[in-house]
């Protein structure tokens, strides 16, 4: 009856006895394998040494020998005298949780200590007014204002990702007028590409969902926004919302330098960004299409990506049509 798996063996490594558990975890035939020594049947160099040394008081965790996929957390303890029972147990997922806090944390460590570094080399700077002539003040007021800019971006993103991730399902309880959001988007894009002057075209059906708002503005702004960034000067982007087989898409083309193949399955991952634009010291965070990919999961939709280089990219996702308002 236990949770975990469970193995009675003898001090001199026979095998006594083992749940089906652990018949999965380490591939044990029963009762065939009764008698063997425990070492030939769970082949693992580590635990071939744990065994040896026989100091059990830290537990060890070893991939399954059967499921190189499966990391399974061993620990040994005495049962009777001459006898030791090991009790296993999959820590597969807690571990890959783990590796991402971690990787989280460094992630965001990192991202923040930039614009941090640069500010702290202009205050020290200005900390001594003789060695800043008028023209570098302006130059430093200029880049620390951008570098605070980013800094709370960066905070702005993480708190929405972190909202996002608790989940709730009131997605019903809301009509969304993705009409009237994309007008309002198609205003704020007008101001974004003041700079870059490329021709941008709205195409939008009078289609309107169940949804939650914050999430579907979040999603679009973000692709349309990507799209203005990474496209040079003067280029050409449709934004489109219709009616399709099985629901309504919204898409966002552009006619940019488009991403290599190898980068696609991993840009909505938190933080990834295209190598080259990853050396940009503006610009985005990396946090954009993450926050896409969740706040559209919340309406059982997912997103699709196809980019070919110097051609363009074109971003889209299917709201499914149990979403939309009759
Ligand atoms: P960022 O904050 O860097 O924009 P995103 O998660 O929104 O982060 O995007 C990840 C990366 O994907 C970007 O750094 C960029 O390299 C690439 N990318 C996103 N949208 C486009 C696009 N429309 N054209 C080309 N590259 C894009």
């Amino acid at each position: 009856a236990l949770p975990d798996a469970a193995i009675v063996f003898r001090a001199d490594g026979a095998l006594l006895w083992s749940n089906k558990l652990a018949q999965f975890y380490f591939g044990l035939r029963w009762p065939d394998d009764a008698g063997q020594r425990l070492s030939n049947l769970i082949r693992h160099p580590e635990f071939y040494a744990y065994l040896n040394e026989g100091n059990f008081e830290e537990e060890l965790t070893i991939p399954s020998p059967i499921r190189e996929s499966l990391d399974i957390e061993i620990r040994i303890m005495p049962y009777s005298e001459d006898q030791f029972l090991l009790v296993a147990r999959d820590v597969t997922q807690v571990k890959r949780l783990e590796n991402l806090r971690r990787e989280f944390v460094a992630n965001v460590s990192h991202e923040l200590k930039t614009p941090l570094t640069v500010l702290q080399g202009y205050l020290e700077m200005m900390d001594d007014p003789q060695q800043t002539p008028p023209a570098m003040l302006k130059k430093a007021v200029e880049n620390m204002n951008a570098q605070s800019t980013r800094m709370s971006n960066l905070v702005d993103q993480l708190l929405t990702l972190s909202r996002m991730e608790t989940p709730s399902d009131d997605v019903f309880d809301h009509e969304v007028d993705m009409p009237a959001m994309l007008e309002q988007l198609q205003a704020e894009a007008k101001r974004l590409n003041e700079a870059k002057q490329h021709t941008i075209e709205f195409q939008v059906a009078p289609v309107r969902i169940y949804g939650k708002e914050n999430l579907l503005r979040s999603a679009m702004q973000n692709l349309i926004t990507n799209a203005i960034y990474y496209t040079p000067e003067g280029g050409n982007i449709t934004v489109s919302w219709k009616r399709v087989a099985g629901g309504a898409e919204f898409s966002v083309t552009d006619n940019g330098k488009g991403i290599p193949a190898e980068h696609l399955p991993r840009l909505t991952e938190r933080f990834y960004r295209v190598e080259d634009d990853r050396n940009s010291a503006s610009g985005g965070t990396g946090l954009g299409l993450s926050i896409v990919k969740h706040a559209i999961e919340h309406h059982n939709s997912q997103l699709d990506i196809n980019s070919s280089l110097e051609k363009g990219s074109r971003f889209s996702f299917r709201i499914p049509s149990g979403l939309l308002v009759n």
